[in-house]
């Protein structure tokens, strides 16, 4: 399994560093054969080339099986013009990676997690809000004159349904319970469809519940209620925002794993972003980048019928379960002291031992 690593900004290259130990180490365990091609991009790629994303780099993401993104500092990117390219935003569209898969869970031993938290958040991923999304438009905002500012709302029959059909799949393998967050009493034209859709794919999955929430009423119950949530099934903005609650609640932004994820691509991408308020310090959380390789591992060895993979991906997660139990190994974000090597070598040490 080819898979191009793309390290990114601030922390990006730290966390990136202790994921590679660990794919290193369940490559050893179970004879994975993973080639890692390292790609140097973001603002180390702009001093020596002028891009932040050189497109070779895009092109050897679409050649390999699959693409390990550390999180990119695009606030401190020089505009487009000048080589800022948005790394995840160039990715994500190039590759047509239409799902954002964030699960949070409750993790036995951590003293902030929520107790009966464990959810899947399937994030539509190409429109939405987000004014870099408008494939109509090439754009969602703007100022019609100098004192009004707009934006648009982007929301297809065919992002709604593929998405939708995606989240009933991962509820399918789940506790069978899909949640629909919106707010279509007021966004009644473009949630009313994205609704339509997810109706039409929830006949085709009878065994699976449904059911809506409004966005607001959702933000509540993810705090009082979370064992009311398996699969959440949501827009872009709603489902951003959502993750990072949700990944507070069970304890740390740095346990925020994600998989950007397509037809053909999938691309392991942290829930949060680079961190500059801690880079360089060796301290950075590197589960939350270790369990979105883990979800990649996980999707190759689904997609292309290969069992290690699969086991590799389940003792990851195993032994951080196991790793996390130890307040030795806990980060600061988690209230501990260990740095973001301890972390890896505690899981490479549990992953060797079988545990
Ligand atoms: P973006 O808008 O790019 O998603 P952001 O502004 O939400 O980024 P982050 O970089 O995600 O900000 O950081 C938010 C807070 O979470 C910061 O205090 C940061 O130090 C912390 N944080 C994020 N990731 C980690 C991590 N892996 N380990 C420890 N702390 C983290």
């Amino acid at each position: 399994m080819k898979i191009a690593v793309l390290p990114g900004d601030d922390i990006g290259p730290e966390i990136t560093d202790a994921t590679l130990a660990v794919l290193r180490t369940v490559d050893d365990v179970h004879r994975l054969g993973l080639d890692f091609e390292i790609h140097e991009v973001g603002m180390a790629s702009h001093r020596r080339c002028g891009t932040t994303l050189p497109d070779r780099v895009v092109e050897m993401a679409r050649a390999a099986d699959g693409v390990l993104l550390g999180p990119a500092g695009m606030t401190a990117y020089p505009p487009l013009s000048e080589g800022g390219r948005n790394i995840p935003g160039a990715i994500r569209k190039e590759l047509d990676l239409f799902a954002n898969i964030r699960p949070a869970r409750a993790r036995r031993g951590l003293p902030k997690a929520q107790p009966g938290l464990d959810c899947v958040i399937v994030r539509e991923n190409t429109e939405g809000f987000y004014a870099d999304r408008n494939l109509y438009l090439g754009y969602g905002e703007f100022m019609p004159t100098p004192d009004v500012a707009m934006s648009l709302r982007l929301i297809t029959a065919r992002a709604s349904r593929r998405i939708s059909e995606r989240a009933f799949a991962i509820a399918e393998t789940r506790r069978k319970h899909v949640t629909f967050i919106g707010k279509r009493h007021v966004l009644k034209v473009t949630d009313g469809l994205f609704w339509r859709e997810v109706e039409r794919v929830a006949a085709q999955h009878p065994d699976v519940t449904l059911r809506e929430v409004d966005v607001d009423a959702a933000a509540a119950e993810l705090y009082s209620r979370p064992q009311a949530f398996d699969v959440i099934l949501t827009s872009n903005m709603f489902g951003d925002i959502l993750s990072n609650l949700a990944n507070a609640l069970a304890g740390s932004l740095g346990l925020a794993a994600a998989l950007n994820v397509g037809e053909k691509h999938a691309a392991a991408n942290a829930g949060h972003g680079s961190a500059p308020d801690i880079a360089g310090k060796g301290i950075a959380n590197p589960a939350s980048l270790i369990l979105s390789a883990a979800m990649l591992l996980d999707w190759y060895g689904e997609t292309r019928g290969s069992g290690p993979h699969r086991q590799a991906a389940s003792d990851i997660e195993a032994a951080l379960d196991a790793t996390l139990e130890m307040p030795s190994a806990r980060t600061p974000d988690l209230g501990g002291t260990a740095g973001t090597k301890d972390v890896s070598a505690a899981l490479c040490a549990l992953i060797r031992n079988g545990k």
